[in-house]
């Protein structure tokens, strides 16, 4: 018997007790009406049987072997009836007391199975009513691996609700994409911070749908997973697709798309910004006489060096070898200038760490150019202050020099 037999067999018999149940027909009408026929029948049998047997034996002594055979016979037919309607009626009751039975094992068998399901889930399986608090009202036993509450911890909101796990701003946002979803009756996906009962926070993916109960009841039911790993990847992936894996700076592609966007930026709102070109002098001679792991150690430190030394607003890439590029937003020509001198001063007044205990003293050459006065576009912007570098590094390197401004013709 297949799973859907199982389950149809007994609700269709259950759908006809019920009909049998429902009719105006109880027990006790039932037995009055069995003993009204029995007792009509009886006092009828009696008294026409007796006349009949007067009628026909009207001598006494016939008569009365006559009654005695007339009352074994009623006593006859009257057992008869009675134990076919009680065989009928218990053959009944047997059927439906196994019915009952069947009925009762296959619930208990679906109860099992929903339970080990719901036990092995990779996460939460829940049922929570439509509030600001996330009431919830069931959950499955992978609550506390997910969230490190025991589930009757959570249900009903004993120790703590599950909104008081995720944050304000996020369970706004949460609650606004579920109602969204609830109004076009679509389930709903959410992807939010978790706070675990011990402070550790963990990513996870929630699908849900609402349930409206008999009552008018809005209740939301779904399943929680933990992301953790996938966002750690993920992060991964966004980390090796946009820096530079040996200093941890944006990349010459992401410090490009930077670029392009301030370069927007700056145009719609007709403000300033400056291009840093740094490239560090006789760089060569430190991997030579110290070797490359050496001058990449100074090449890690340096970074950390500019990086510290600019605003949070201001962008440092990596362009290649040891030529770094510097964007900064809302700086003017003066403003430029003064942040590239800080910028060598700061690098050359500290000998750089070759990883091995010792420093050694190294300069850097700076070329800069200003939006829109160098250029106007990304590539000449960088052409302007490339070449500045350049000037730079002519005029005996350890320098800051600026873009001409007949460059922005060149450029064009
Ligand atoms: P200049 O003052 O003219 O710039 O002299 P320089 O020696 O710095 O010359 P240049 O800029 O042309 O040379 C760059 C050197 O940087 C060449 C290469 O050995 C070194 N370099 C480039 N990338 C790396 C890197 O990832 N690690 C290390 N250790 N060295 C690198
Ligand atoms: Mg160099
Ligand atoms: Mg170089």
């Amino acid at each position: 018997m297949c799973s859907s037999d199982l389950f149809m067999e007994p609700s269709s018999s259950k759908s006809q007790g019920m009909k049998s149940l429902n009719e105006n027909r109880t027990p006790l009408r039932r037995a009055g009406w069995a003993a009204v026929v029995y007792l009509i029948a009886g006092f009828a049998w009696i008294a026409f049987s007796d006349t009949l047997a007067e009628t026909w034996f009207p001598d006494p002594k016939t008569l009365s072997v006559i009654q005695t055979w007339k009352g074994s016979f009623f006593v006859l037919i009257t057992g008869v009836i009675l134990f076919s309607v009680l065989l009928r009626q218990l053959t009944k009751d047997r059927a439906l007391l196994n019915l009952q039975h069947r009925q009762r094992q296959a619930l208990r068998e679906r109860e099992r199975q929903l339970q080990i399901l719901m036990d092995n889930l990779p996460g939460m399986a829940y049922r929570c009513l439509y509030d600001p608090d996330w009431t919830m009202k069931f959950v499955s036993q992978g609550c506390t691996k997910l969230t490190g509450y025991e589930p009757d911890e959570l249900v009903n909101n004993r120790v703590t609700s599950y909104a008081a796990l995720v944050s304000d701003a996020s369970n706004q946002q949460l609650f606004e994409q579920v109602r969204v979803a609830l109004e076009k009756e679509e389930s709903f996906s959410l992807e939010y911070e978790v706070t675990r009962k011990d402070g550790s926070r963990i990513w996870v993916w929630e699908r849900g749908r609402g349930v409206q109960e008999d009552d008018g009841s809005l209740h939301l039911e779904g399943i929680i997973l933990d992301i953790s790993d996938r966002k750690v990847l993920e992060t991964e992936l966004e980390q090796m697709a946009t820096r530079d894996p040996l200093t941890g700076l944006l990349n010459r592609r992401e410090m490009s798309r930077v670029l392009d966007e301030e370069l927007q930026r700056a145009r719609r709102y007709q403000r300033p910004m400056a291009v840093l070109w740094v490239d560090f002098d006789h760089f060569k001679d430190v991997n030579d006489t110290y070797g490359h792991a050496a001058g990449d150690s100074v090449l890690r430190a340096i970074s950390r060096l500019l990086l510290g030394s600019v605003r949070s607003v201001d962008s440092i890439g990596r362009f290649g070898g040891e030529e770094f590029v510097i964007v900064l937003p809302e700086m003017d020509l003066e403003e430029a200038q003064e942040t590239a001198e800080r910028l060598r001063r700061k690098v050359a007044e500290e000998p750089q760490p070759l990883g091995n205990g010792e420093a050694v003293p190294l300069t850097i050459s700076v070329g800069v150019a200003v939006y829109p006065d160098h250029g106007q576009t990304a590539s000449t912007l960088c052409a302007a202050a490339d070449k500045a570098m350049y000037l730079a590094k002519d005029r005996g390197r350890n320098c800051v020099a600026m873009a001409h401004l007949h460059d922005q013709v060149h450029n064009q």
